[in-house]
């Protein structure tokens, strides 16, 4: 960095501004000569020159030190006068000072755009509130809460097998099977012709080779089995099993408390406050909701052909050995120690695509 030059005595100023005027204040521009008052004179350099625009501009400006620059700043002195100054020329008179200056208009700028995304973020979402209300008492979220409770009179050791641990291998349901083992067979069949033979060498009875045999003869008809534990499907629809309290409940608390949050935002003076944390709960609220709603999209999963194929293969384990679960129209029976219970699909479950964080994203865009 080049040291200011001697005769450089003017500041350079950038007002701080209250985040209300900070919205209001365009910083950047890609039209430097669009300001009034432009001269064609370098700065007087007693002077001191006030920040107006940082400007970044697609044809060379000429500065006023006579050079071109696509990049600089829009500066201004006491009487109004305004200096085109491009950025490694400023660099070059104002040293330090520009850095400085450079860093504050930068950290404006993060500032300002932060805070028009979070008023844009904030709106948006308080302008979908009579919408996610509307879901909260759908039809559709109805009949999620409808077969939540019908999942819960499945028997308690089964609502807790279903419900899971929530690492990487609990998000498989698996189960143990009875399969043929041709090698043990065979193992077996080896086993006692060596058997047989010793027994032959050492001059046993023939009681006892006649018995030994039997078992040969057993082996080589008697098929083996073992017991392998296979991964059967995806734990389907986890949170119809795992949460206690309706839908509808958790969804209007959501709503109503993520609401609120938005209504503190906007009425809060945030000033000074670090608003990619403020961005960030905002962020989170979105997400919140957004995970709330999909569990209507999960409910639907517990009836797709394949998750009832794959429940139907899994009670063919050794451990559902107690239960009777068959297929029936519209869902599943699960019999077990004289009772049954059925389970079947809500006539109004439905997905519901809405999602607010695709929309936050949009809205960054702007
Ligand atoms: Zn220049």
């Amino acid at each position: 960095m080049a040291k200011p030059k001697p005769e450089v005595t003017g500041r350079l100023i950038f007002e701080n501004m209250s985040d209300h005027d900070l919205r209001a204040q365009q910083i950047d521009t890609n039209d430097p000569k669009s300001f009034s008052g432009i001269v064609d004179h370098p700065p007087d350099p007693t002077e001191d020159l006030r920040f107006v625009a940082r400007y970044e501009s697609n044809n060379s400006e000429t500065c006023a030190y006579g050079h071109l620059h696509r990049r600089g700043f829009v500066l201004e002195n006491s009487a109004s006068a305004r200096f085109l100054i491009g950025k490694d020329c400023a660099a070059d008179h104002y040293g330090l000072q520009w850095s400085r200056l450079e860093n504050d208009v930068k950290t404006a700028a993060k500032r300002r755009g932060d805070l028009l995304w979070l008023d844009r973020a904030v709106e948006l979402l308080l302008s979908h509130e009579q919408q996610l209300k509307e879901i909260a008492n759908s039809p559709a979220v109805a009949a999620v809460d409808d077969l939540r409770r019908q999942i819960h009179t499945i028997p308690g050791p089964l609502l807790q097998y279903f419900q899971g641990g929530s690492d990487e291998r609990g998000k498989m349901l698996s189960a143990t099977y009875r399969v043929e083992d041709p090698l043990k067979q065979r193992k077996l069949i080896e086993a006692t012709g060596d058997e047989l033979d010793k027994a032959v060498q050492d001059g046993a009875s023939p009681a006892v080779i006649s018995e030994i045999r039997k078992r040969l003869q057993a082996a080589r008809v008697t098929k083996q089995y073992t017991f392998v534990s296979r991964g059967v499907l995806r734990r389907p629809a986890s949170n119809l099993f795992v949460q206690s309290r309706p839908l509808r409940d958790r969804l209007a608390e959501a709503v109503g408390s993520s609401l609120a949050q938005m209504n503190n935002v906007k009425v809060l003076d945030i000033s000074g406050r670090r608003i990619d944390l403020v961005s960030k709960s905002v962020k989170e609220a979105a997400e919140r909701i957004d995970r709330l709603l999909s569990e209507c999209n999960e409910a639907e999963e517990l009836f797709l052909p394949n998750v009832l194929e794959g429940l139907a293969t899994l009670f063919d384990g050794e451990e559902f050995k107690a239960y009777n679960m068959r297929r029936i129209a519209e869902g599943f029976s699960i019999a077990y120690q004289g009772e049954t219970i059925m389970v079947t699909r809500p006539q109004t479950l439905a997905a519901e695509d809405f999602r607010l964080s695709p929309l936050l994203k949009e809205s960054s865009g702007l």
